[in-house]
């Protein structure tokens, strides 16, 4: 038996090997900075979603020796079950306030928000529609709710204007089906923006409800970090914000925001919320101390610094449209992807090559993050080193 085991599991990995497509952790001995330690070797690294510095900040790290001193190492069971300890109240009336919303409430994980949140909110006789580049967790949540799943082009309004006149079709058929569309403000792999306004106009048209992911928005956009939806004015057009507490924030955990009754409702049906132990006191307690220093005017000064940054690699890469600090330097072939990041390591520098399935096939690319703890020298390192891996295509 177990040899059947063994030869399947085998037989797997050799496929994904002989595709390009195998992945392997990097053992990392140092903090998650802009120079991390891999193998003895010092790197520069441009991997993190760490926007603004925050996880490895003096006041943060302190944050969470505080809670484990106040509140213990672990949170004992689930929030329901033994009750909810200080500091995720705390946190949640903040997420609240940094958001625009009447309520939040926090998650083990993004990904657990995700999960838990939609198929709380739809069931089988329900339609979901989703970009077609929105996060993994995401596609799997709209899988898990049993709704009717519909795919719209990524950013591509008159499609989805196409499957909500499809999802109208339904309602007037007599059926009463719930309407979500869930998109993101800042798409992880490609770094551009959704058309937010437009979507909102449309979900309001056509009567269905919106649930905007802004995982790589929350901290870095709006006057104090926000996020894109209240950067354009529309965060109380929104049903459902969700977002991580794990980028910007420097922390861990996920988040929804919304109505209270939207989050008195996810208390008694998320499941991934109901049934799991509470995150560790000190991770809520490090994104506390992270969101104050986000609406600060010290997270202002960190937020220019980034936009800084992302202005200048967008000109010293000769990049057309770079709208956020995720700047994917596209390669297409999962080889050469491989070959490039492998040769910009050998210079010192850390870029993920990003493969499928996180990317669709062909499309690989190294995804360049850049963030407010990056010098301009670190920058330039990179630019220089970037330009020796690209064959002269047009020397004269
Ligand atoms: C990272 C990410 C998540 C998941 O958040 P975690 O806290 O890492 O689980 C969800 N959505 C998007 C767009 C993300 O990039």
């Amino acid at each position: 038996m177990e040899n059947h085991f063994a030869q399947d599991l085998n037989e797997r990995l050799r496929e994904l090997r002989g595709q390009r497509l195998h992945r392997e952790l990097r053992r990392v001995d140092s903090p998650q900075t802009p120079q991390i330690k891999i193998n003895g070797q010092t790197l520069l690294n441009f991997s993190s979603n760490d926007y603004l510095g925050l996880a490895n900040d003096p006041a943060v790290k302190n944050a969470a020796i505080d809670a484990v001193q106040r509140f213990g190492a672990g949170a004992g069971a689930s929030r329901l079950v033994c009750g909810s300890l200080a500091p995720f109240h705390e946190l949640e009336e903040n997420l609240a306030r940094l958001k625009k919303t009447e309520a939040a409430l926090t998650f083990s994980t993004g990904s657990a928000a995700a999960l838990g949140t939609v198929t709380a909110l739809l069931d089988k006789d329900d339609i979901v529609i989703i970009d077609k580049l929105v996060h993994a967790s995401l596609v799997d949540a709209a899988k898990l709710s049993g709704a009717k799943l519909r795919v719209f082009a990524h950013n591509d309004l008159n499609d989805l204007e196409d499957k909500l006149k499809w999802a109208a079709t339904k309602r007037s058929a007599g059926l009463k089906p719930r309407i979500l569309i869930i998109t993101e403000s800042v798409f992880s792999m490609d770094g551009d923006l959704a058309p937010l306004k437009e979507i909102i106009e449309l979900k309001d048209r056509f009567g269905a409800w919106l649930m905007l992911d802004e995982a790589h928005a929350t901290g870095i956009f709006g006057k104090t970090g926000g996020g894109f939806a209240d950067e354009i004015g529309a965060s109380d057009r929104i049903e459902i914000q969700m977002g991580t507490l794990g980028k910007a924030l420097g922390a861990s955990g996920g988040y929804i925001a919304g109505s209270r009754s939207l989050i008195d409702f996810l208390v008694n049906r998320a499941r991934s919320f109901v049934f799991s132990t509470a995150p560790v006191p000190a991770s809520a307690a490090a994104a506390q101390a992270a969101l104050e220093i986000v609406c600060s005017a010290d997270g202002r000064l960190r937020r220019k610094s980034l936009w800084n940054h992302v202005s200048n690699l967008k000109t010293q890469l000769g990049l057309e449209t770079v709208s956020s600090p995720i700047i994917p330097l596209i390669i297409g072939d999962e080889t050469k992807a491989l070959s490039t990041a492998s040769a910009l390591l050998d210079q010192g520098i850390f870029v993920p090559a990003i493969r499928f399935p996180t990317v669709s096939r062909g499309a690989a690319r190294l995804r360049v993050t850049v963030t407010a703890a990056h010098t301009e020298s670190d920058l330039a390192t990179l630019v220089r080193s970037w330009q020796t891996t690209q064959p002269a295509l047009c020397s004269r």
